[in-house]
């Protein structure tokens, strides 16, 4: 897919690493719908203008389906066509078994792989349409392997790579396609809240012995949407953690 004046849609795209993917889509001539809860901070929004290409910022909460239904509709009204959607809004609320409540269980279920299928479900009737496009769902390494104290974001991440797999086979029948990306540890918001000592033992875990920007992330998300022949693929970007 060639990305210039296409239409890509990233939530969770206030900071981090959603913010990234949205400039690396941007600096290839795409138009932009930034996404997050409240509104995108104008010095955020500032940081596009080097890019000449338009950027929108629509509001909402991926766990309302309603909020997300008016998204899509107003992506639609502005843009008339999206092409490229990456879920990446996300959250954590880490803990063990035996003390994570059931509220810290559902609140990532629900933020993590429910927001996804919202705004899969909505996005797609547009997309079906066109007969084109793809998705670019935000999985994580622990989706694979599991993790101490992470058995809400474990499964909210595993719960994606088997709904990407499902989407990539039912919408191949009308030409889109649904790739995942699984990050390891990237320097980001969510990781600095780990101790500096923390950070460092985990850094000596990994192969690269550091933890990966953001940009390696984004750069990964612009090559799954340009390569028309990939679908159905969980991409691992964790300086050879999980390898086997
Ligand atoms: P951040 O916490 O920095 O950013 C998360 C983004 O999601 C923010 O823009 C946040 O904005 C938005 N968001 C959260 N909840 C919602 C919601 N209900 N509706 C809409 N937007 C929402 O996360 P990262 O950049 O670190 O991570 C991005 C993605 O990558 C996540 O899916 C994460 O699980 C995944 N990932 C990250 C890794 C890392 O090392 N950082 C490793 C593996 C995976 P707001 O709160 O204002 O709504």
């Amino acid at each position: 897919m060639d990305l210039k004046d296409k239409v890509v849609l990233v939530t969770g795209s206030s900071r981090g690493i959603g913010l990234a993917i949205a400039k690396a889509f941007a600096q290839r001539g795409a138009k932009i719908v930034l996404n997050a809860r409240k509104p995108i901070a104008p010095e955020v929004l500032a940081e596009f203008e080097q890019f000449a290409t338009p950027v929108i910022d629509i509001s909402a909460d991926v766990t309302n389906p309603e909020s997300v239904k008016d998204m899509i509709v107003q992506i639609i009204a502005q843009f008339g066509q999206l092409d490229v959607v990456v879920n990446n809004a996300g959250i954590n609320k880490d803990g063990l078994l035996n003390r994570m409540s059931e509220d810290d269980f559902n609140a990532v279920l629900q933020t993590n792989l429910v927001g996804t299928f919202n705004v899969i479900r909505q996005a797609l009737r547009p997309m079906y349409k066109r007969r084109s496009g793809c998705f670019i769902n935000l999985a994580s390494v622990v989706g694979l392997t599991g993790n101490i104290g992470q058995a809400n974001y474990a499964a909210s991440k595993a719960g994606i790579i088997g709904l990407t797999k499902s989407v990539a086979k039912e919408a191949a029948l009308r030409n889109l396609r649904c790739n995942a990306i699984a990050p390891g540890m990237i320097d980001t918001q969510m990781t600095e809240a780990l101790s500096e000592k923390r950070q460092e033992e985990i850094a000596q875990q990994i192969p690269l012995k550091r933890f990966g920007k953001i940009e390696e992330v984004a750069e990964t998300a612009v090559f799954l949407a340009q390569n028309d022949y990939i679908t159905g693929q969980v991409i691992t970007v964790d300086g050879g953690l999980t390898m086997q």
